[in-house]
């Protein structure tokens, strides 16, 4: 039985989809001014190998990833560059699903811009205000977090500490830590007509849109980087619950670990990135899915060329393995293949998969008998020579 740890409920439990044989997945996708670097990839390489995982265990999978288009970074990039918001953001979608590509992924089966849901979201908001869940101040639209059950839930914060928060600020709010449902007041270069009056909906809302347009009333993984729990997938979830009228309308709360990058999180406001593309170039897309996939996705990871390029014996032993595998497998090897496949039953466990397939080589190398099926399997897994 495949097990994920949910975030939600901090712990690991049996992933048992709302659809038989069917896992619908939504990612936090990029906001699209830049290309994509390492902290990125180890995102989507993540839901990239628990997506050939599910397949392997006859569970399809359909991936969804919203493409952030409106956001004040993307039409600053349009302004610098005397375009469009709409030309940026297609120039960089395609950028970075030539990206996804490059690193061998082919599990996101569908991309979605934020900017097509507009209608969805005016609608919604203008629902919630008759419920007098949201209200407006000042020209914006906020969602009153404090009749939400269990919000801080996700976060794992207590009300008081939910209360301490001073999001989105803003005159005649009720409570410091509302969430901005549309922004009318701030100058952005692009906006948009709405009951609300010009502006733009909020990041969260724009998500929460998205996944409903999309998947409807629920979906089993809501997954993207740790550092989104809050306040982004708290609100998230706040407001697929508000629209839907359910309590658990997401399965499983599913977050990677951060790429380090010179004792910072990797980040283009910080200047430490890595782009995935020179990355690819120099060390293949193999070295890099070794190198991210040797390390639990749930931990933290220090970039570090040393640490790719360690990776390099384990993918030429693969590589040597390819060329001696055989009709049929040795009894011998059973326990290790089982070994490999339980490691990622077990919260996609890939640092003990990894090192279950490195015993497996040496053996075949040493004269065990492996097959050409089991082995390929292995690799299809792991998006290595597949
Ligand atoms: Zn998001």
């Amino acid at each position: 039985m495949f097990r994920l740890y949910n975030s939600f409920s901090l712990s690991k439990e049996d992933f048992v989809p709302f659809q038989k044989n069917l896992a619908r997945v939504f990612i936090c996708g990029p906001t699209v001014y830049d290309y994509m670097h390492l902290g990125h990839a180890r995102i989507f390489l993540t839901y990239d190998v628990l997506s050939r995982f599910l397949n392997d265990q006859g569970i399809k999978t359909d991936v969804l990833v919203n493409i952030t288009d409106i956001n004040q970074q993307v039409f600053r990039k349009a302004k610098e560059n005397s375009a469009t918001y709409k030309q940026v953001a297609e120039f960089y979608t395609n950028e970075f699903i030539s990206d996804l590509s490059l690193l061998g992924i082919k599990s996101v089966s569908r991309v979605a811009y934020v900017s097509d849901y507009i209608p969805f979201i005016e609608s919604e908001i203008k629902k919630l205000e008759k419920k007098e869940l949201a209200y407006r101040a000042h020209g914006n639209v906020y969602l009153d977090v404090s009749q939400v059950r269990n919000y801080g839930k996700i976060s794992q914060q207590t009300r008081d500490q939910i209360n301490m928060h001073r999001l989105d600020i803003g005159p005649g709010k009720k409570n410091p830590e509302d969430i901005m449902l549309w922004n009318c007041t701030d100058d952005f270069d692009f906006s948009w007509k709405s009951e609300f009056g010009y502006g733009i909906p909020w990041w969260h809302m724009q998500d929460t849109a998205v996944a409903f347009e999309n998947f409807g009333k629920n979906y089993d993984i809501h997954g993207g980087a740790r550092e989104l729990l809050y306040p982004h997938h708290e609100a998230h979830l706040a407001q697929y619950q508000l629209i839907t009228g359910e309590q658990f309308p997401i399965k499983t709360w599913m977050h990677v670990g951060l790429v380090m990058s010179n004792g910072d999180k990797m980040s283009k406001s910080l200047g430490n990135v890595v782009w995935v593309k020179d990355l690819v170039k120099k060390y293949g897309h193999e070295l890099i899915r070794l190198y991210l996939f040797s390390r639990h996705y749930r931990e933290d990871l220090a970039f570090s060329e040393n640490d790719v390029l360690a990776q390099k014996p384990l993918l030429e032993l693969i590589h040597l393995t390819s060329l001696c595998v055989s009709e049929y497998t040795d009894e011998s090897l059973l326990p290790a293949i089982r070994g490999f496949v339980d490691s990622l039953h077990d919260d996609l466990d890939t640092p003990a998969a990894l090192s279950h397939f490195e015993k497996i080589c040496q053996s075949v190398q040493g004269g065990t008998k492996l097959s050409e099926a089991d082995f390929n399997r292995m690799c299809l897994i792991l998006g290595i020579m597949a």
